[in-house]
C-alpha cells in the first residue's frame, strides 16, 4: 500500500514524488516509456547531451522555482538566442532592434516603431482576433511574412487565422539590440543535463519504467490511496467525450564530423516549404568543444493516438472539450490531474514546477 501513486515520470509527477517523499508518505511512479524524465529527457554521446524530445532550455521568473531546482543541479550561462532562415536570410529572434534593422535598414528605436505602426495601419486591425491579426498588430506585415506564418503555419498544421493570439504572445518584441530569447529572470542549462535534475528528485523513489497504467489499471487498483495522473485527460477517461486535438513531432538526429555546424543551438526554418522548423546543434548548449557534433532537425507532425502528445491544441473547439473532461476529473475520487497533458496546457518546465508545487501546498493543507 502506498500513499501516492504516480502516473509519469515527467517534471510533474517527479516533483510531486520528491515533495511527498520528503514529507514522510510513500510513493510509486510509473512510468510508460523506458526511461524517466518525460519530455525534458537526454540522451548522451560523446558528452554531448542531446535533448531527445526537443530543445529545452530552462527560464523562470519565479524565485521560488528557481531555488528548487538549483538545490539538486547547477546551472550554466547559456542565453537562449536563436536565429531565423528565411530561404537563406538571417535574423535574430526574438523580435528586436536587430532583426528590424536588417529587415528595413532602421537605425533607431523611433524608426522602427514607426515602420511596425505604418503596416498596423495599413492592416486595418484594431482588436486582433486570431494569431495572424495578433502577429501584425505586433510587428507588421513584413515580419509577419517571413518569420512567423510560415513557421506557425507548419508547426500547428492549421492556418494563423483559426489559431488562439496567446500563442504568438509568447515571443518578446523589444526595441533594443538584445537577441535574450526570453524576458525572465533566471535563464540556463542544468550542468550535466536534465538527467540529473529528474535523478535527484526520483532519488530513492520505487520508479516502474514501460507500464502503461491505462492498460494495465485493475492491476494497481488499490494499492494507493491517491493516484496522481500526468498523462493525456481523455486517454484516462477512455476518449468517452471525443478525443482533444494535439499536435505531433517527429525528430531526425545526425553526427556530423564537424566541430561547429551551425554556429548556434537553435536555427528556426520560417519558410513554409523547408519540412523541419528547427534544426538544433545540441553541443552549444553547454558550449561543447567536442571535434564532433550531433544535430537534430525537428519536424511538425499530425498527432495520432498512440503517438506522444506534445502539444495541446487549445482552439476553442478542444477547450471546450477540455473542460468538459475537466468537470469529469473533479468528480475523480482521490485522483489528481496535473501537468501539460493532464490539465491540457501549453506549460513550460517552470510553470509545471509551479504547478506541481502548488499542488503539494493544497494537498498539505488538506
Ligand atoms: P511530460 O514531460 O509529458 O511527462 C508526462 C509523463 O507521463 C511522460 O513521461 C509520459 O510517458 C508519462 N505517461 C503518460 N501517460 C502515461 C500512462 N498512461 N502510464 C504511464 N506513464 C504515462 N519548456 C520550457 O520551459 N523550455 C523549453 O525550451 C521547452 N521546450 C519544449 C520543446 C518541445 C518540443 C516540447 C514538446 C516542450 C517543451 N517545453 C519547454 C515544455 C516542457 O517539456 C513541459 O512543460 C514539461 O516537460 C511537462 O512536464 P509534464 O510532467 O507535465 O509532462
Ligand atoms: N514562432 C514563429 N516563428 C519563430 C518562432 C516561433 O512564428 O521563428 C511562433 C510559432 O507559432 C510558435 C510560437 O511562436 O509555435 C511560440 O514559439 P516558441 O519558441 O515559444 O515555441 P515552443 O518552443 O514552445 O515550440
Amino acid at each position: 500500500m502506498y500513499d501516492y501513486l504516480i502516473i509519469g515520470s515527467g517534471l510533474f509527477g517527479s516533483v510531486f514524488a520528491h515533495k511527498m517523499t520528503k514529507a514522510g508518505k510513500s510513493c510509486l511512479v510509473l512510468e510508460r516509456r523506458d526511461h524517466v524524465g518525460g519530455n525534458v529527457y537526454c540522451e548522451e554521446k560523446e558528452g554531448i547531451h542531446i535533448h531527445k524530445y526537443g530543445a529545452h532550455i530552462f527560464h523562470t521568473s519565479i524565485k521560488e522555482v528557481w531555488d528548487y531546482v538549483n538545490q539538486f543541479v547547477e546551472f550554466n550561462n547559456y542565453v537562449n538566442s536563436p536565429v531565423a532562415n528565411y530561404k537563406g536570410e538571417l535574423y535574430n529572434l526574438p523580435f528586436n532592434m536587430n532583426t528590424f534593422a536588417k529587415m528595413w535598414g532602421v537605425v533607431t528605436p523611433a524608426e522602427a516603431a514607426a515602420k511596425i505602426a505604418q503596416q498596423r495601419q495599413e492592416a486595418g486591425i484594431t482588436e486582433p482576433k486570431n494569431l495572424e491579426e495578433q502577429a501584425i498588430s505586433l510587428i507588421g506585415t513584413d515580419i509577419y511574412t517571413k518569420l512567423i506564418k510560415g513557421y506557425t503555419e507548419k508547426q500547428w498544421g492549421r492556418s494563423c487565422t483559426e489559431l488562439p493570439a496567446f500563442i504568438i504572445k509568447r515571443l518578446p518584441v523589444r526595441y533594443t539590440f538584445d537577441n535574450n530569447y526570453f524576458n525572465d529572470r533566471y535563464q540556463g542549462i542544468p550542468i550535466g543535463g536534465y538527467n540529473v535534475l529528474i535523478d535527484a528528485l526520483l532519488k530513492g523513489i520505487e520508479v516502474r519504467t514501460g507500464v502503461d497504467y491505462n492498460q494495465v489499471r485493475q492491476e494497481y487498483e488499490g494499492l494507493a490511496k491517491t493516484v496522481v495522473y500526468t498523462g493525456p485527460i481523455d486517454e484516462y477517461f477512455d476518449y468517452k467525450l471525443g478525443r482533444l486535438e494535439y499536435r505531433g513531432l517527429r525528430f531526425e538526429t545526425e553526427r556530423l564530423e564537424e566541430v561547429n555546424h551551425q554556429g548556434v543551438a537553435v536555427m528556426n526554418y520560417t519558410d513554409r516549404k523547408t519540412p523541419y522548423t528547427r534544426s538544433i546543434e545540441h553541443k552549444h548548449f553547454e558550449f561543447g568543444a567536442q571535434p564532433v557534433t550531433y544535430v537534430t532537425k525537428e519536424y511538425p507532425a499530425d498527432w495520432q493516438p498512440g503517438k506522444e502528445a506534445y502539444y495541446p491544441v487549445n482552439n476553442e473547439r478542444n477547450q471546450k472539450l477540455y473542460c468538459q473532461y475537466a468537470a469529469l476529473a473533479a468528480e475523480e475520487k482521490n485522483v489528481i490531474f496535473g501537468g501539460r497533458l493532464a490539465e491540457y496546457k501549453y506549460y513550460d518546465m517552470d510553470d509545471v514546477i509551479a504547478s506541481a508545487l502548488d499542488m503539494v501546498k493544497k494537498v498539505m493543507a488538506e
